[in-house]
């Protein structure tokens, strides 16, 4: 790992815009480098590999865990008993089950809800008609904290095709009176950050190459 490639970025960010450093496939002793250079927020997407990192780091107490992966329903109470956000809600079922159990644990993650603007099926998330039709009922859970929306890209878009869907994102997170993007990655980073991301989650960027 370059620390220098962490302290790059870091410079090219406005105050409001946060980097989300994606440790998936990197170890414990990884996060603990860049964590002591005075990064907080770690990004995982397999829940056992991230319960087993949280285990090792427990005594870290300034790490923040985000949970970025597919959320499987009988996962919610490990989700959230063991993460301070879920980027990566998909659909409205999820979102209930996730508000019933945060009341049941006495807990509050942040939530973003995973939206798509693009027909990718390996990817999911609502579609902007279904969310903005289940709407006035997800604004009634008012035991979930909904800070934005989060978008994965697919791959191979060029840069402009990308910037014009991370704007789509950005458009109905305002219109819906959100504030954070969770949007973009090692690959188009730089078009999420000119579109309006507040959350650039980044993993090979700063680490390097994963071994998967
Ligand atoms: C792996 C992952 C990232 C980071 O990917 P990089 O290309 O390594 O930056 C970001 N978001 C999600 C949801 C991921 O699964």
């Amino acid at each position: 790992m370059e620390i220098s490639n962490y302290y790059q970025i870091k410079k090219k960010l406005p105050l409001n815009v946060n980097l989300l450093a994606v440790s998936k496939g990197f170890s414990s002793q990884e996060i603990k480098i860049i964590n002591n250079e005075g990064q907080n927020d770690f990004g995982e997407s397999k829940f056992q590999e991230a319960i087993e990192k949280q285990y090792l780091l427990k005594d870290f107490k300034n790490i923040k865990w985000h949970f970025i992966g597919r959320v499987q329903s009988n996962k919610i109470r490990k989700i959230v008993q063991n993460f301070d956000y879920i980027h990566s809600v998909d659909s409205y079922e999820k979102l209930l089950k996730i508000s019933n159990v945060s009341i049941e644990e006495k807990k509050n993650p942040l939530i973003m809800l995973q939206v798509k603007f693009s027909d990718d099926p390996n990817k999911g998330g609502f579609n902007t008609e279904l969310l903005l039709e289940k709407w006035d009922h997800i604004k009634q859970l008012n035991s979930v904290k909904i800070s934005g929306l989060m978008t994965i890209n697919p791959k191979g878009l060029s840069s402009k095709e990308n910037f014009k869907l991370f704007k789509k994102c950005r458009t109905l997170a305002d219109s819906l009176n959100l504030y954070d993007c969770s949007m973009g990655m090692s690959g188009d980073w730089e078009e999420a950050l000119e579109a309006g991301s507040t959350w650039l989650r980044l993993g090979s960027k700063i680490f390097g190459k994963r071994s998967y």
